[in-house]
């Protein structure tokens, strides 16, 4: 099947398509995924979201066969159909969300320097984020802030140019900061021109070490919790002027068109999103897919009334409908993946569609989950209320369910919908 459905393909006839039959490389990368994610992953699961702490020895461990490093995370990119990414990100959260993200976190600052930054910053930082396998650092993209959250126009850390030294000189506080003020690097987000909203904010790296930046309290969550997330807080802290993502000529030609009141780059914005959204699409159809896989077993077995629990239809079409739901996701998914790679031209914000219906299928097949394995499901000692804690964030980072729907209602009405 040609992945092409309802797709727009601007200028090439040479798209590459993908087949639902996955070739070899994809076939190869999604079993050395899994075997990290069944044999080290999975194991160390429920340890390290009691200790509530970064799985650094787990890190390590990824940073040693290669999965956490650049060159990695570049292989996962580098196939021409985007499905890789995909598929290595449910694989690794399949085993566990927490440490899925302790080791992805990252990756979020990475394609900020990878998407913004010119080539000597990208050399320069992108291997600081990752360290060495001997000693892995972990980077942290810090947008958010206690008043902008879904509302990211209205950020108040401020970046002043201070011309004589050739410096920015960064105030504010970041909230829900992954690997906030543990991280080597931090990819901060700040307004050089509050008037202009999201068109006067410029994005930075801080990087490690400097004076000024300090962690705030770090988070206690429902879910997620061996992955780190904190406040950062950014007082006066001096970055050298090289530290500007994309550098300070790009960002004065983008301030002053935005000053003339130029075409506004929310469209652009909207097409970067779109691009980023499937792969947490991925993430969450691992849960998914874990807690249906340990439900179906656990019906199997289970039997009261003299017979197993998977004979009653209640039970079995459950497991039909969590099947039905995960694979419809992982379609969609798949499809913005593609897409995204590919260049086309997200006219129905399908990246929003996968992302939205991935995270929202996966809090339901989780819960689904418990269910199932009635008391059994709702104890510490099965693995099930952990996937439930982990998948509920899923409808709320990288943009709510609601903002999911209000950009999906933008794009096929074409409305200002508010
Ligand atoms: C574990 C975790 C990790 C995170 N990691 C990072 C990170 O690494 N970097 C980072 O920058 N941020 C991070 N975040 C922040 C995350 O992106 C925000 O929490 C998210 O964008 C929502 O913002 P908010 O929490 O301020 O909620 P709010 O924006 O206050 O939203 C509250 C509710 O109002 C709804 N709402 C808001 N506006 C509208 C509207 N216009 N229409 C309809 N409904 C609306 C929302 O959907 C939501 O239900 C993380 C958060 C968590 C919990």
């Amino acid at each position: 099947m040609s992945a092409s459905a309802g797709a727009e393909a601007p200028g090439s006839d040479e798209i590459p398509t993908f087949s639902l039959a996955l070739n070899q490389d994809q076939r190869d990368i999604r079993d050395w995924v899994h075997g990290f994610a069944a044999n080290v992953v999975r194991p160390a699961a429920a340890d390290w979201d009691e200790r509530e702490e970064t799985p650094w020895p787990i890190i390590q461990e990824a940073a040693k066969i290669g999965l956490y490093s650049f060159e990695g995370m570049a292989q996962l990119h580098a196939d021409p159909t985007g499905v890789t990414m995909a598929i290595a990100n449910e694989e690794l959260f399949w085993g566990d969300a927490g440490i899925g993200m302790a080791i992805m976190g990252t990756s979020l600052a990475v394609a900020s320097i990878f998407g913004s930054g010119t080539p000597a910053q990208m050399g320069e930082f992108i291997p600081q984020c990752f360290g060495t396998p001997e000693q892995p650092r972990v980077a942290s993209f810090c947008v958010s802030e206690p008043d902008a959250g879904s509302d990211v126009s209205a950020l108040r850390t401020t970046a002043k140019y201070d011309e004589a030294k050739d410096e920015w000189v960064i105030n504010g506080q970041k909230a829900w900061a992954t690997n906030g003020g543990i991280a080597s690097i931090h990819v901060v987000v700040a307004t050089v021109d509050r008037a202009l909203g999201s068109r006067g904010q410029a994005a930075f790296v801080i990087p490690p070490d400097t004076p000024g930046l300090t962690q705030g309290t770090k988070v206690r969550k429902h879910g997620l919790r061996a992955s780190h997330t904190a406040d950062v807080f950014l007082d006066d802290c001096r970055v050298p002027g090289s530290c500007l993502l994309g550098g300070k000529e790009k960002l004065d030609a983008k301030l002053a068109r935005a000053r003339e009141g130029g075409r506004s780059n929310s469209q652009a914005a909207m097409q970067t999103f779109e691009v980023t959204r499937p792969t947490v699409g991925a993430q969450a159809i691992g849960i998914a897919r874990a807690a249906y896989e340990y439900a179906l077993d656990y019906a199997k077995q289970r039997k009261q009334f003299g017979r197993a629990i998977i004979s009653n239809q209640a039970i079995a079409f459950t497991l039909a409908d969590m099947k039905l739901e995960i694979d419809a996701a992982r379609l969609l998914v798949w499809r913005a993946s593609w897409m995204g790679r590919t260049g086309q031209r997200f006219t129905a914000a399908e990246g929003s569609m996968s992302k939205l219906k991935a995270g929202e299928v996966a809090v339901w097949a989780t819960e689904r989950a418990i269910q199932i394995l009635g008391g059994n499901g709702y104890t510490r000692e099965y693995p099930v209320e952990r996937w439930h804690r982990d998948a509920k964030i899923y409808t709320i980072f990288e943009g709510t369910s609601e903002i999911q729907r209000l950009v999906i209602a933008r794009a096929i009405s074409g409305v200002q919908i508010a």
